[in-house]
């Protein structure tokens, strides 16, 4: 009997989310950072939303080269926003790495979209065995099709996350009161800034 198991597919919003979001907070950097610019993930999937072509945001020209063009303008002017700039390309790039079964990487330049399909087939008979393939190459860009909300995937990711934060309850709740000062504070720093500072 064979089981292939397809490793990417749809992906769907609450896994694009969620995903990145517990491989940044696994790497033990600022929630108060990983936590708000993970919208960002997200953003690619605007183009379905407002109804244009999904090759429109999903490409390397958008979730590469604006977000470099940024933190290259942070590393010269502002080495605050250089950190943030690199969380923000993070989870711009996981959304093009999880839909990598079909995304126009280089549109409009080469219109085509580059296909990446691993799978994991597991057999029981003859015998015991598990092979791994890649499918990839270029084929014609498909319209977009019907988007899931939230699949199956999802659903396991935001029960993670709940999970997750159940089990660091004090530290959700410590996150949650640092984070409301932190905003706080900030605003008003902003707004005290004087007009003319640079
Ligand atoms: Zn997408």
């Amino acid at each position: 009997m064979n089981n292939p198991v397809s490793i990417t597919g749809s992906v769907d919003p609450a896994t694009h989310l969620v995903l990145p979001m517990l491989l940044l907070l696994s790497a033990r950097l600022d929630p108060k950072l990983v936590i708000p610019l993970s919208f960002f993930a997200l953003v690619p999937d605007f183009d379905s939303v407002i109804g244009v072509h999904r090759a429109t945001l999903h490409n390397l020209f958008v979730v590469a080269a604006v977000p470099i063009i940024f933190i290259v303008w942070a590393k010269l002017k502002d080495d605050r926003f250089v950190l943030p700039g690199l969380i923000v390309l993070f989870y711009l790039m996981s959304h093009i790495v999880l839909d990598l079964s079909g995304v126009a990487l280089l549109y409009p330049v080469i219109p085509e979209a580059f296909y990446l399909r691993p799978s994991l087939g597991f057999h029981t008979e003859p015998s015991l065995r598990f092979d791994f393939s890649v499918e990839y190459g270029l084929e014609e860009l498909e319209q977009s099709s019907d988007y899931l909300f939230i699949s199956n995937l999802g659903f396991a990711y935001l029960f993670l996350l709940v999970l997750l934060g159940i089990v660091f309850r004090k530290e959700a709740f410590a996150f949650l009161c640092s984070a409301k000062n932190w905003a706080v504070e900030n605003i008003r720093k902003f707004l005290r800034r004087p007009p003319d500072a640079q």
